[in-house]
């Protein structure tokens, strides 16, 4: 028996503010809002990173990103939003079941960018790091 508490949330197991639901995915409200309207998107299929998921899955758990994103645009009326996806426990992930962060942003909230996760600069020129990428994926 799946013990995950997104997948209970998926087949309505355990209680959530729902938002929005496709065939394959589901909108949720976060328990611990970092922002007013911080949403979860989830596939309803169990996956713990972004490469576990299956094509048809991706497409539909991106729109429905894009859907709550125009739905808390419309309620809310937030000045911006940051989206992103905690892939794996040393990138943050807690719960093991994928999922997109929505944060609404609001004018003067104090939040930075995306950018701000982390800073470890390189010790090579990008052309170099470039060239490793390639010559592994074989581009
Ligand atoms: P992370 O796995 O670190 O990317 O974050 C997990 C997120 O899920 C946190 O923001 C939690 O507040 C949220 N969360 C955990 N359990 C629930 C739940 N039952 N309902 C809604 N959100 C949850
Ligand atoms: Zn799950």
């Amino acid at each position: 028996m799946n013990d995950c508490i997104f997948c209970k949330i998926a087949r309505d197991e355990a209680k959530a503010e729902k938002l929005f639901e496709t065939e394959k995915s589901v909108a949720f409200l976060d328990i611990q809002p970092r922002s007013p309207g911080h949403t979860l998107v989830i596939p309803k299929k169990h996956v713990v990173t972004i490469t576990d998921l299956e094509d048809e899955d991706i497409a539909e758990v991106f729109k429905t990103t894009r859907a709550v994103v125009q739905i808390l645009k419309k309620a809310l009326d937030p000045d911006g939003f940051n989206i992103g996806i905690n892939d794996g426990r040393f990138a943050g992930q807690d719960v093991m079941h994928l999922h997109v962060n929505i944060f609404p942003r609001y004018a003067g909230d104090g939040g930075k960018s995306i950018h701000s996760i982390v800073y470890n600069p390189l010790s090579e020129d990008i052309s170099e790091t470039a060239a490793r990428i390639r010559t592994s994926a074989n581009l």
